[in-house]
């Protein structure tokens, strides 16, 4: 068995599903699980409406509402056999409705917008489940809900393992084992009680790797618009080159600061079992895309001491200065007990003689989050910066690196410097603006062309 997972851009439209079939076809013998997610926009613009719900009127709503269902139409009207998905989008379109109306003039609470977000997959996989049909394959669609069980944290749910693997053992092996194809959503879950949630967005990738570990599937392949893991962002860096491997703890590394192309949870399940992930390129499936696995030989990228650059916008540096405290017993769980009681994940901390500087991406804490650190000290937050990463093998004893780097940014001002003890990682703070350019800077510093 294999999982195949296709991101937005795999199935924005009925050319891109027309590539899925083949690729899927090609694959029968290997007894594939299909995941898919929403059309490339439609996760954004479900989440749309809630804000306009609360700001516009009835007619524009139902307009918004109504150009969604006529996307899924024209690809239903467009594939054979995707018919049969139209009339579950209507109906679910008019419940749709119904909610919106009830979310007029008042901010969506995050469980609303789960209930909104989830629609997207739902309806994509029913497009696809219907258009694999037609094409004579014995494709059947199996709500994803039911048996990704998490938590109740709406918008960022934690499936509960146990009951994800038995269910997901005892729901999709004897379909995949009796020659079906299921067709199934990735991204969306429900509580045990079930209220739909969703895993956070890019979250399709760690439903992928969830149902693979799961069925202890031979790889898990993620089919995307780029031809895999690369050296960098490839719309920032046009020269950006592939890695043809990389090992789960690159690949979480480059995910976390930023390269969008997978989530960052997604190796975790996998790396008990060893089970690879290939990323591969939809609308090229003939070029070998890159494998992660347990015992990847990483080459070298040309004569470059790094493998990787990534970067990632919306950050905000806290930075507090507590000179009675720092060199303090406590000082430290002190603080990151704030943190944790806040639900707030740091990415980046360094510390200097009696300040300590941190970021984080989520801001929907920050109000009291600073109110509660002003009381370990002075606080001050920096805004709109980026996280730039570095990500090699054995960087900490590469003599020099940081020079090369540093020298290869400037004039962009650094703060925020980290090299932590992940041999394999150096990160550093910019301002957002700065960051398209400083990635590209470094690539040409260590591969020679941006
Ligand atoms: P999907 O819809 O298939 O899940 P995403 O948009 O989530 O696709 O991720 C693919 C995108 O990730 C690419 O289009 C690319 O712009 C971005 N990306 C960021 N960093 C990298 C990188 N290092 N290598 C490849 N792609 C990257
Ligand atoms: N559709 C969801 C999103 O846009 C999940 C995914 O694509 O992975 O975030
Ligand atoms: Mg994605």
């Amino acid at each position: 068995m294999i999982v195949a997972k296709f991101g937005g851009t795999s199935v924005a439209d009925a050319a891109a599903v027309g590539r899925l079939i083949e690729i899927v076809g090609s694959r029968i013998s290997e007894r594939p699980l299909v995941v898919v997610s929403a059309l490339a926009g439609v996760t954004d613009a479900l989440l749309d409406l809630a804000r306009q719900a609360d700001t516009e009127d009835a007619t524009s709503l139902d307009q918004a509402v109504g150009s969604l269902v006529h996307r899924h139409a024209q690809m239903a009207h467009a594939l054979p056999g995707a018919g049969a998905a139209l009339d579950f989008i209507a109906a679910d379109a008019e419940q749709l409705r119904g909610e919106l109306v009830q979310m007029e003039d008042r901010v969506a609470t995050p469980a609303q917008l789960d209930a909104l977000a989830a629609r997207g997959e739902l309806w994509s996989s029913k497009l696809v489940a219907g258009a694999l049909a037609g094409c004579g394959m014995d494709a059947v669609w199996v709500d994803v809900r039911p048996l990704m069980i998490t938590d109740t944290r709406h918008t960022r749910a934690t499936p509960y393992l146990q009951v994800v693997n038995q269910r997901a053992r005892d729901c999709l092996k004897p379909l995949c084992e009796s020659g079906k194809i299921p067709v199934t959503q990735g991204f969306i879950g429900s509580t045990a009680t079930g209220v739909p949630t969703t895993l956070g967005r890019g979250g399709s990738d760690f439903t992928a790797a969830l149902l693979g570990a799961a069925l202890g599937v031979s790889r898990v392949e993620i089919w995307t618009d780029v031809d895999g893991l690369m050296t960098a962002d490839p719309h920032i860096v046009a020269s950006a080159r592939t890695l043809a491997r990389a090992s789960y703890e690159e690949a979480a590394e480059l995910a976390t600061f930023g390269a969008k192309i997978l989530h960052p949870a997604t190796a975790l399940p996998l790396i008990r079992a060893g089970i690879p992930i290939v990323i591969l390129n939809s609308t090229r499936p003939d070029r070998p895309g890159t494998m992660i696995e347990p015992e990847a030989v990483l080459e070298q990228v040309g004569d470059s001491p790094i493998r990787s650059i990534s970067w990632k916008q919306g950050i905000t540096v806290i930075n507090i200065r507590a000179p009675r405290m720092l060199g303090t017993y406590g000082f430290l769980r002190a603080l990151f007990e704030i943190f944790e009681r806040h639900e707030t994940v740091v990415d980046v901390l360094a510390s200097g003689e009696v300040s300590v500087s941190l970021t984080i991406e989520d801001r929907s804490r920050l109000p009291s989050l600073l109110r509660d650190l002003g009381d370990l000290g002075e606080v001050w937050i920096e805004e709109k910066r980026a996280i730039i990463a570095i990500v090699g093998i054995g960087l900490r004893n590469t003599p020099g690196l940081a020079a090369r780097v540093f020298n290869a940014v400037w004039p962009a001002n650094v703060e925020v410097i980290s090299q932590g003890a992940s041999s394999i990682n150096m990160t550093f703070v910019v301002r957002e603006e700065d960051g398209p350019d400083v990635v590209r800077r470094l690539h040409r510093e260590f591969f020679g062309s941006d």
